[in-house]
């Protein structure tokens, strides 16, 4: 394992990408940026990771804002529930830790959101702690240099990942070697077309050598994404819309929408026009369609949404209690799915 960790090393230190959370190895900001870049590119990552940072400098200030201007931040990352996490622990380290980051390892993985993959990143690039990280990278890699055909998403796949890594981590300096491992797997061996001619690992790569390559990772074939239909009531009357807050029991749990009729299976938009919801959002209500906008897709790790607007002007009307009113120019300030932020923006709302 000496040559691969030595080789590794060796190459990140003469390799690595300047990035703003490596600045320092302050827990918070490393916490921050590991959460954002678990669901975006590095290069879109830096840009939400200086504005979330720049909004929160510290976990005293993310724990005493409120949650829905956490959510408006993180708007446009998706997958609120790691936001939502994030405001419960840095309270939690407010409460609990007086406001310092804990450095053990078992105290952070305790925090609500952070998983083993996270807990292991902050004890050891923070701290120096001998715990090995295993992301996609990682499995890509290592999958690809000793030939492992164990599937990366089954539990046992994992737990072998995780033992290997174990094994290759270099214990005198944990955080640069995981750090050197998962920008090998994002810059060298990336998923297709890995740049193999230029790797300092190719003659000690099962895959290269065996001309495998394609055959790592091995996957387990994915469950089917469940279809929802969702139709949007795009309601406006002058400079106002209207809005209502979403339950805490689904996805997108607590932002801001608008009113909603979901559809078991397809539906046509005039099926949707002379449905029983319909009527009861509108009961009572003068209104003129404007538009009906061409239905888009929207994906979710586990969902696949269908999406339709309506545009409906009101044209004189008693607003139900449960419509929040929001001036136009100002509904930026509530927390609302990506679909509807796109809506507003490309609409011009
Ligand atoms: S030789 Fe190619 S496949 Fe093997 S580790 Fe290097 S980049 Fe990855």
């Amino acid at each position: 394992m000496d040559q691969y960790r030595k080789a590794l090393t060796e190459w990140y230190y003469h390799a690595k990408r300047e990035l703003p959370w490596r600045e320092s190895r302050d827990p918070y900001h490393l916490w921050v940026s590991e959460v954002i870049l678990q669901q975006t590119r590095v290069r879109q990552g830096i840009e939400y990771y200086l504005n979330f940072v720049k909004q929160y400098p510290d976990i005293k200030t993310l724990a005493m804002a409120p949650e829905e201007e956490v959510l408006k931040v993180w708007q446009g990352l998706g997958y609120y529930s790691r936001a939502r996490n994030m405001h419960h622990a840095a309270k939690t380290i407010l409460t609990e830790h007086h406001g310092k980051f804990p450095d053990d390892y078992l105290s952070i993985r305790n925090l609500k959101g952070i998983g083993d993959y996270t807990a292991a990143a902050i004890a050891s690039i923070a701290f120096d702690f001998p715990y090995a990280v295993v992301d996609g990278n990682v499995f890509r890699v290592l999958s690809r240099l000793f030939g492992i055909s164990t599937p990366i998403d089954a539990a046992n796949g994992k737990k072998e990942f995780y033992k290997i890594a174990q094994m290759m981590l270099d214990i005198n300096q944990p955080g640069v070697f995981n750090q050197a491992l998962m920008e090998f797997g994002a810059m060298v061996c990336i998923p297709a077309q890995p740049l193999c001619s230029g790797c300092p690992l190719s003659l000690r790569c099962h895959a290269f050598t065996n001309q495998s390559i394609g055959s790592f990772p091995v996957k387990a074939k994915k469950p089917k994404p469940k279809d929802r239909y969702f139709n949007y009531l795009y309601l406006h009357q002058d400079n106002l819309l209207f809005l209502e807050k979403r339950g805490d029991k689904d996805i997108w749990r607590n932002m801001y929408q608008f009113p909603l009729i979901e559809t078991a299976l397809p539906s046509p938009p005039e099926e949707v026009l002379s449905s029983d919801a319909w009527k009861d959002i509108l009961r009572n209500i003068k209104y003129s369609i404007e538009s009906i906008y061409p239905e888009k897709l929207h994906n979710l790790t586990h969902q696949r949404l269908h999406i339709r607007f309506f545009s409906v002007r009101l044209v004189e009307s008693r607003i139900p209690d449960q419509w929040i009113p929001a001036i136009r120019s100002e509904v930026a300030r509530y927390p609302v799915p990506k679909p509807i932020d796109v809506f507003l923006m490309e609409t011009g709302q």
